[in-house]
């Protein structure tokens, strides 16, 4: 019987985990299809246990569900100190995990840069941010965040003190403490289609010795990375981040490799049909 995986969130219709599992299932000659559902926070409860009662082989959530599903489910450790769920496995109850941050841990370090005791600061204290400043943290970099919402960033540094090195500033001090950076990150959704001419970093502001991550891949390259390209900063696009939270949410699934470049191939098609 072909085995059934899933994303849950809504909106749903723009998810692109679909293309890049069913891309992927087909490669490897799998008995399996990837869905999308609509599933609104209300009904969030019965879609995982209707889910778990018809064998489905696991689940992503998306907006507005991450957060949500640690009502339901039994997070691991760095789920539940993140605070938010994106991959549900019901091959033990119904255990949730957070792979956004390992996909940007894995994104940086498939391009040869290592993050043990680099300095990196991360634009954002939102969602996505949460999830990349434990898993740096625990990768060994001292994390600098940076965030509009001040509180923000003062509550993530604290929470991710519990495991590593983070301190926090505001907006204002982004130009002063960039200079002590090895790899920039915008986890903000600034830059994101349709205000694609918004960037938090004025380009004098960057330096050669820079990685610069935008995990944006609405367009590939914002403007940020072009101008940090420009500076003759290292770049890395957002969609590997997004490849590789997926691959890692099937590694837990089935203990399965997806392959990289079937899934990037399919992504950067339908990518470019959007764009
Ligand atoms: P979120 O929880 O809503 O957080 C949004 C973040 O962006 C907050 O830090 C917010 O600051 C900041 N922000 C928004 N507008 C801003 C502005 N005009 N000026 C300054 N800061 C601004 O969202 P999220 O889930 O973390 O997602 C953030 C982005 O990452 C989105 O574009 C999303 O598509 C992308 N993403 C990509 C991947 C991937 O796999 N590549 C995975 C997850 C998310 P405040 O706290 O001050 O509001």
């Amino acid at each position: 019987m072909e085995q059934v995986f899933a994303v849950f969130g809504d909106p749903i219709s723009h998810s692109l985990s679909p293309v890049i599992h069913n891309a992927a299932i087909s490669a490897l000659g799998l008995s399996a299809r990837y869905h999308a559902f609509k599933v609104r926070r209300e009904n969030l409860e019965n879609a995982l246990s209707g889910a778990q009662a018809m064998g489905f082989g696991g689940v992503n959530l998306t907006i507005p569900l991450k957060e949500a599903a640690l009502k339901f489910v039994e997070p691991d450790p760095i789920a539940g100190q993140i605070g938010a769920v994106n991959t549900v496995d019901f091959k033990n109850g119904m255990r949730g995990y957070n792979t956004d941050g390992i996909g940007a841990k894995k994104a940086v370090e498939s391009a040869g840069i290592s993050i043990k005791d680099k300095t990196v600061l991360l634009l954002g204290a939102g969602g996505a941010s949460r999830a990349i400043s434990f898993q740096f943290a625990l990768a060994g970099a001292r994390l600098l965040i940076v965030n509009r919402t001040e509180e923000k960033a003062q509550s993530l540094a604290q929470d991710v003190s519990v495991i590593g090195k983070a301190q926090w500033f505001g907006l204002t001090e982004l130009e002063k403490h960039i200079t002590e950076a090895d790899i920039l990150i915008n986890s903000t959704s600034v830059g994101m289609y349709p205000d694609t001419n918004n960037t938090l970093v004025k380009k004098e502001m960057m330096h050669s010795n820079l990685v610069v991550f935008d995990i944006v891949y609405t367009p590939l390259h914002t403007r940020l990375l072009k101008e940090a390209e420009a500076s003759g900063a290292r770049i890395i696009t957002g969609e590997k981040m997004l490849i590789y939270q997926g691959a890692e949410a099937f590694r837990i699934w089935t203990g399965i490799s997806e392959p990289f470049d079937v899934m990037n191939k399919a992504l950067l098609t339908a990518l470019g049909e959007k764009q």
